[in-house]
């Protein structure tokens, strides 16, 4: 219940409300049935009595015989009319005379009796009794009985359905229930598709506003409110690092002009050169590190994709590939292209594309010992172009791959790898993302690692 989702728990709690709702519906339906049948039934007694009480009050004066017809006449035309009895004070039957049925269990008479309503059982039915003394002289007092079975079998009925009736109001009220809350929360899923699909690349992209004065849209409008504020401070962040980065650009190419200047100085002595030396490979890293620092920066600032125009892959990556040959070869490692026919034709910026494919292939290179193999592969389907570029290097740790392509993410320099910024993979990644395209990396410690690109084929090739 803890994490069941918003719409489980409000079809829960409109189940749980209705079914009380409605129990306490049946409960009091069933209560003021009862009482109206029973106040029924005491009426038609009361009644039945009554017209005996005037009969007998108006046949006061006559003889017995003719007394006891007129009585007899009346029962015959009344409903259950052999259910009423009259009896003097001390318990003797006066009306009828000749009582059928003969065992029905009249109630003694108790002395100074008053009206009063009953119930009894008599073969297997249950009964209402009413009795009724009559202040006359001579007094008597009238029984009047009736049979409650009707009464008895509509409440069953009634209970029998109010019964089946809960468990399917019960069903129908959870199924309405949770198809009104599904509904009602709908506009919730999309915002948070909607947030989900925006990223630090996308931060001016805005939630749909809904113009319905409701808290859906003030949800919406807060979000988007959050986002104009992040897209600025986002925006600030990455100027302030393509600005140092290009600020920084200047003197450090200057550094190293004097560092290369003073190294062709014949007269240095040993110790100044070293110094040279290290300031001139210092001063190439920062300056690769502020090159890629800019790069990304630029990165997140967007890409002009309207810029894009059809490339080749086969033909870029053999460029890329041949340009990255005298490399390996100092290092006796091999690189072997498998990249033919037919061409595959993306759409994308060439020279980043080349940038992506000598990232993964410098990295190659770097990551694998003397006489290693490098391998590249480029196949293309009418849809697909999936470049690989694997090697038989040093691999990548289990726990570093899943970060691999964040920024500045390294592993252990105790492995004694060559000098890098960190920075390479997370270019080369959002070089892939800005193409649509998907680069993943698989890799084994010691091993070997291999980095796939999928691209999306453009739809027509360009004519040559
Ligand atoms: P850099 O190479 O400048 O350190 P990258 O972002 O290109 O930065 O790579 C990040 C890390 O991923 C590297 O430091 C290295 O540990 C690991 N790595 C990348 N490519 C390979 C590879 N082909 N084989 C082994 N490790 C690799």
């Amino acid at each position: 219940m803890k994490n069941a989702s918003i719409s489980l728990r409000l079809t829960i709690r409109f189940s749980a409300i209705f079914l009380c709702g409605f129990l306490l519906f049946g409960v009091v339906v069933w209560l003021q049935l009862a009482y109206s049948l029973g106040r029924g039934r005491d009426r038609t007694l009361n009644r039945r009595a009554v017209r005996f009480e005037e009969l007998l009050e108006a046949t006061r004066d006559e003889p017995p015989e003719r007394r006891k017809t007129r009585y007899e006449e009346l029962a015959d035309a009344m409903p259950e009319g052999n259910l009423i009895q009259v009896f003097s004070p001390g318990g003797e039957r006066l009306f009828p005379t000749n009582p059928s049925p003969r065992d029905f269990p009249w109630p003694a008479i108790p002395a100074g009796a008053r009206k009063e309503y009953g119930d009894l059982q008599y073969g297997g039915r249950y009964y209402r009794l009413l009795r009724l003394p009559v202040e006359a002289k001579p007094p008597y007092v009238i029984l009047v009985a009736g049979q409650l079975n009707d009464n008895r079998s509509l409440m069953a009925q009634f209970t029998r359905g109010l019964g089946w009736a809960t468990p399917v109001m019960l069903a129908l009220s959870a199924l309405g229930g949770y198809f009104i809350s599904r509904r009602a929360l709908r506009p919730v899923d999309q915002l948070t598709a909607a947030l989900r699909s925006i990223n630090i690349g996308s931060l001016s992209r805005r939630l749909p506003a809904s113009h319905t004065g409701d808290e859906l849209q003030r949800l919406a409008e807060t979000c988007n409110e959050m986002l104009a504020r992040l897209e600025d401070a986002v925006g600030r962040i990455h100027r302030f690092t393509a600005d140092a980065s290009h600020e920084l650009r200047s003197p450090i190419a200057t550094i190293r002009a004097a560092a290369e200047c003073a190294l062709l100085n014949r007269n240095i002595d040993s110790e100044s050169k070293e110094v040279f030396g290290e300031i001139l490979a210092e001063s190439v890293e920062t300056g690769g590190l502020l090159e890629d620092m800019l790069t990304l920066a630029r990165a997140d600032a967007g890409y002009a994709k309207e810029l894009f125009e059809p490339v080749e892959l086969t033909g870029l990556v053999k460029e890329v590939c041949a340009k990255l040959r005298p490399l390996a070869g100092a290092k006796g490692q091999t690189i072997s292209v498998r990249a033919g026919e037919p061409p595959a034709w993306v759409r994308g910026d060439r020279s980043s594309l080349r940038r992506l494919l000598s990232i993964l292939l410098d990295n190659a290179v770097k990551y694998t010992p003397a006489q290693g193999r490098i391998g590249v592969e480029l196949i293309s389907t009418a849809s697909r172009a999936v470049l690989t570029v694997n090697d038989s290097g040093i691999g990548i740790p289990e726990e570093l791959l899943p970060r691999i392509f964040d920024r500045f993410v390294r592993a252990d320099p105790s492995r004694g790898e060559v000098n890098g910024t960190g920075l390479g993979l997370a270019i080369a990644k959002w070089i892939a993302g800005a193409h649509d395209a998907t680069l993943t990396a698989q890799s084994r410690e010691r091993e070997g690692s291999a980095f796939t690109v999928e691209f999306r084929v453009a739809e027509a090739a360009p004519e040559s």
